[in-house]
């Protein structure tokens, strides 16, 4: 048993973060299910959209935001995130995060700023194209230097303690699996900081890496706390495609498209200008959508990004791990085109939180991408994410550091959890259940939507849900298992919510109902444990 006075469950920036300042004020376990730097911030490749550049404002940001989130934003959040943001993103220059800056007319250095789709100014604030890997190393650099944070690496968060487990009122703690010794340690913490990122894993097709498969969601759910908005997952459209199936897809930043480059056909036709005015700049939905239906017209695999307008040293400079990771392929960008296909990228919905980052049990926050705050809406902003994740961490740490000391720790167990188990489901079962979710939630709860597909996913993955929760209650936990548990929970709150949602909008498109329908839709999807029994 550990006991501590914040515990943060994920090491990203959001966690990261929020831990280097709680360590001033009292002890800090962080649990971080792989090694520390397995993170979605470490694969981070544009950068933090923020205010910087003279002829940006506020107003302007704001105004993209919403413009992205299409009638389901929350302004009086955006306009939090907005304004705070400047201030946390120089904060991250003071922990030794160098960003990119160019030479301004009077010869001052001066941030140089990208361009993304949806983004009506320059406010793309970058280290090359490594912006998430300099973050992550910077933070975890800096963390070093706290002698009262603890890190345990390879410990996965199982469950959340309630104070009761009846009429839960207050969050104590968590259940953690030492993935080493294959030991589960209860952690007691005054504050829970749920910082576990987000759920690109239950796709086939994603740009996420491995610890992406809900974890945090799924735990806030189970133990009553609400979550929203889960139906609108961004599919980034121009991830690269290969023949071989891997676990991660690589990303092309947006911001190649912002240097210039544009999408084609496989046969040379550049397409885009027939969806949207700002063609390959195009917010992501219309671009992913977009991408869908030519590839259904034509019957190809991929489409094609063109990076001819960019010249090849501004290319070569300003993305060198595209760059390179292209020519390990054989595939030299600004002369061959590169083969693309969208893929899951991002939630945009999660764990109700407010503008603290409190949840509705006391003792628990959460943010960063397993948060819901009602920035995103229905669409997200390229490049919000890692603002959102700052300044909610902030705010976070700001409201939990005034009340950690009025919470005792309240030493709970939770019974079922601890009882002694001789079966173990084989690992085989697990993986097969594990990649029947991700074929379904690709090919019937993707991109485009149809409410009779949506039915059947529902079917599907209730089952496997059954029986997965069927498995933890009888079988010695491990790893896999816990994530397969969370993932179909996970994935059964997706398809409930497209289900729910009976309009199309931002990035939730079903066929059934293609208008947006604003007299009754123009609300969050709320779901929590009680409405769904
Ligand atoms: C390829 C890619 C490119 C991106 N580019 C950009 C960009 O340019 N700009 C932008 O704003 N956003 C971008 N994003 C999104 C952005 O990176 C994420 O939204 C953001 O980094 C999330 O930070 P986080 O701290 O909330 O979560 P993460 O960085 O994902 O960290 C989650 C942490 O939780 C841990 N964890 C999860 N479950 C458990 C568990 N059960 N037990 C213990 N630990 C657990 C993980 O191991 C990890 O340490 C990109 C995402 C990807 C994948």
């Amino acid at each position: 048993m550990i006991k501590c006075d914040f515990l943060v469950i994920g090491s990203g920036i959001t966690g990261l973060t929020f831990a280097q300042k709680a360590a001033q004020k009292g002890s800090v376990v962080i649990v971080t299910k792989k090694e520390k730097s397995d993170a979605n911030t470490n694969y981070a490749q544009g950068g933090i959209a923020s205010v910087f550049s003279p002829d940006d404002s506020f107003d302007l940001h704001i105004k993209d935001t919403i413009k992205a989130g299409d009638g389901l934003s929350h302004k009086e959040v955006v306009e939090i995130m907005v304004k705070e943001g400047p201030q946390l993103v120089k904060e991250l220059m003071d922990f030794g995060v160098e960003f990119t800056v160019k030479s301004s007319e009077r010869g001052k250095n001066v941030l140089d700023l990208g361009m993304e789709g949806g983004h009506s100014r320059r406010r793309i604030v970058h280290s090359k194209d490594l912006t998430g890997k300099t973050i992550e190393t910077a933070l975890l650099n800096a963390a070093k230097s706290y002698g009262n944070i603890k890190m345990l690496e390879n410990h996965t968060a199982i469950d959340l303690i309630p104070d009761n487990s009846d009429k839960p009122k207050r969050c104590v703690g968590a259940y953690i699996f030492d993935n080493i010794s294959g030991k589960i340690i209860r952690i007691y913490s005054r504050i829970t900081l749920l910082a576990s990122g987000g759920a690109g894993q239950l796709y086939l097709h994603t740009t996420n890496p491995s610890i992406a498969t809900g974890d945090g969601i799924s735990m806030a759910y189970r133990i009553g706390v609400p979550v929203a908005n889960m139906e609108f997952i961004q599919f980034h459209p121009t991830s690269l495609y290969e023949k071989e199936e891997t676990e991660r897809a690589f990303l092309i930043s947006e911001a190649v498209r912002g240097e210039g480059a544009f999408l084609k056909t496989i046969d040379g036709r550049s397409f885009m200008g027939n969806y949207h005015p700002m063609k390959s700049l195009a917010p992501r939905d219309i671009i992913a959508r977009a991408i869908d239906a030519e590839l259904k017209k034509s019957g190809e695999k991929f489409v094609l990004l063109d990076t001819s307008p960019i010249e090849t040293k501004r290319f070569e400079n300003r993305f060198p791990t595209i760059h390179n990771t292209l020519s390990e392929k054989g595939i030299f960008p600004t002369s061959d085109s590169i083969p693309v296909v969208p893929a899951a990228h991002y939630l945009c919905g999660g764990i109700v939180s407010d503008v603290n980052a409190k949840t509705s049990l006391t003792g628990l926050y959460a943010a960063g991408e397993v948060a819901f705050t009602g920035i995103h809406g229905a669409n997200r902003l390229a490049s919000n994410s890692l603002l959102e994740a700052l300044v909610f961490s902030e705010r976070a740490f700001k409201c939990a550091k005034k009340e950690f000391k009025k919470f005792n720790f309240i030493l709970k167990r939770i019974d079922t959890l601890e009882r002694k188990r001789k079966m173990k489901v084989e690992k085989n079962i697990i993986f097969h259940n594990r990649d029947v979710i991700k074929k379904i939630m690709c090919d019937y709860v993707g991109i485009v939507r149809k409410e009779s597909r949506l039915v059947e996913a529902l079917k599907r993955i209730k089952t496997i849900e059954e029986e997965v929760n069927n498995n933890f209650e009888y079988s010695r936990i491990f790893p896999e298992l816990i994530e397969l548990r969370n993932m179909a929970q996970v994935a059964k709150l997706i398809t409930y919510s497209a289900l729910t949602r009976k309009e199309s909008r931002g990035l939730h498109y079903i066929i059934d109902y293609p208008e947006k329908d604003d007299k009754r839709w123009k609300k969050d999807t709320i779901l929590s444990k009680d409405m769904m029994k």
